[in-house]
This record gives structure tokens, C-alpha cells and sequence, in this order.
């Protein structure tokens, strides 16, 4: 299925605006916010069209979907894998994906560093952090921060270059606005402590319904879906 260029280039205006206030109200430059643009709701030809109208982030959350996708159009644009990622596939996205947003345990992390080091590649990982507490979600418990970072830190294929969280599902997007700040705070904690492989510039976190607030708090990520491409 193939968009609707104008739609999609109106849809991008829009979403352009709101980013742009959402940084005057927090002071921030508009090139500290980078868009992903979370292609899971359309196919390949879709993610020509999305590369064609100028964006550049592209973010797939399953493997069995991103890896077919990439092998397409994987030479235009950077890839990001934002979603849970099982040990056993990671193979398949080191060495393809630069970037991954779902870093959340140590086994994942030993298989990351594995196969970054088979390829002698560095993968560069966003240490995705369950904030809220929720049960459902994916993401590496705040108090267990310290010992990952402590047992990830000889790892040298891998590079903490961010943090990743995903704020709950609420009626007002006021309410996520603690899961971001909260997510902002660990940024400054994890530099505190000065490990080498775990320099924290990067924020992802901000979706359709709720970047406007990731923004005011900090992201320089935000994973658009929905308000960009849903057909
Ligand atoms: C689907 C998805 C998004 C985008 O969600 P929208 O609400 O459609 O913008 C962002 N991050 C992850 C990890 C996702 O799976």
C-alpha cells in the first residue's frame, strides 16, 4: 500500500508545529528532537515514501517484519530497532540495525556484545527503563541500574549511548509527564558515575499521544507511529 503523499507531507507540517512550540516552551533548540518514524503499521514501499519526503529515522519493532523491510530500503536512512528484542534473534538485527532502543537485561546485552564483536562492530544501545513500574512493561528496573552497568562494563562491543521508556497509557498526557522527567533524571545519574561504556545523550521517549510532553521533558528521540502513517 502506498500513502497519500500530500496527506502524509500535511501530516509532517503538523507534526513539525507542534514539535516547534513544544520546543519554544521548553527553551530547546528544535535540532536537539529527532523523529523516528515507526514504520510497524506499513510495509516497505510506504518507507520509501517516508525517506522520499525527507525523513530520516526509521524505527521497526519486530524482527520478523524490520528485518525484510531493511533489507529493502536498509541503505537509505538510519534503522532503529525500538521493540522487545528475544535473545535469539538478536542476531539477526546486530549488523543491521545501528541502533537499538530495548536493552534490558544482561543476557541480551552478553548476546549484543557476541555478535557486535563477531562483526567487530560496536552496537549502540539505548537502555530501555521501566519508569512507571508497570508490570506489563518491558524495560530494566531503575534499581537494578547499577549492577547492569556494573556487569555490562567490560563489554566492549557495546555502547550505552541513551535511555528508553514507554509512559503508561492515560487519558491525560499530563500523567506521563513524571515517567519522562523520571527518565531525564537517570540520564543525569548514569553520567554521574562516569562508566565508559554508558555515556547517556540520548532520550527516547515521546509517542504519538504523548511527545509533545517527552519533548518539554528532554527527549531527543521521539518514536511517532500512528500520528505519522496509520493508513
Ligand atoms: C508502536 C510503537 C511506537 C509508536 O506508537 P504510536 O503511538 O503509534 O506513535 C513507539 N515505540 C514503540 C516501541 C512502539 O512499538
Amino acid at each position: 500500500m502506498s500513502m497519500d503523499m500530500e496527506l502524509l507531507k500535511q501530516r509532517m507540517q503538523s507534526i513539525e508545529e507542534r514539535i516547534q512550540a513544544a520546543c519554544e516552551r521548553a527553551n530547546r533548540k528544535r535540532e536537539e528532537v529527532k523523529i523516528i518514524a515507526v514504520t510497524k503499521y506499513v510495509d516497505a514501499e510506504a518507507i520509501r515514501e517516508l525517506l522520499d519526503a525527507g525523513i530520516e529515522h526509521i524505527g521497526e519493532n519486530r524482527v520478523q517484519d524490520g528485518v525484510p523491510k531493511y533489507e529493502q530500503y536498509g541503505d537509505r536512512g538510519t534503522w532503529h530497532f525500538i521493540g522487545h528484542l528475544q535473545t535469539n534473534k538478536a542476531k539477526e538485527v546486530v549488523g543491521r540495525f545501528p541502533y537499538i532502543h530495548s536493552l534490558d537485561r544482561l543476557s541480551l546485552a552478553e548476546e549484543l556484545n557476541k555478535r557486535g564483536e563477531a562483526l567487530n562492530q560496536v552496537v549502540f544501545c539505548f537502555l530501555q527503563l521501566n519508569i512507571s513500574g508497570e508490570e506489563t512493561k518491558f524495560g530494566l528496573s531503575p534499581n537494578d541500574v547499577l549492577a547492569f552497568l556494573r556487569e555490562t562494563s567490560n563489554m566492549r562491543h557495546i555502547k550505552i549511548i541513551g535511555l528508553m521508556t514507554m509512559a503508561p497509557v492515560v487519558e491525560n498526557t499530563e500523567d506521563a509527564r513524571p515517567v519522562f522527567r523520571g527518565l531525564y533524571e537517570w540520564k543525569d545519574r548514569i553520567n554521574e558515575w562516569a562508566f565508559p561504556h554508558a555515556h547517556v545523550e540520548e532520550l527516547s521517549m515521546g509517542m504519538s499521544s504523548d511527545f509533545e510532553v517527552a519533548i518539554e521533558e528532554g527527549a531527543t528521540y521521539i518514536r511517532l507511529g500512528s500520528v505519522l502513517v496509520k493508513p
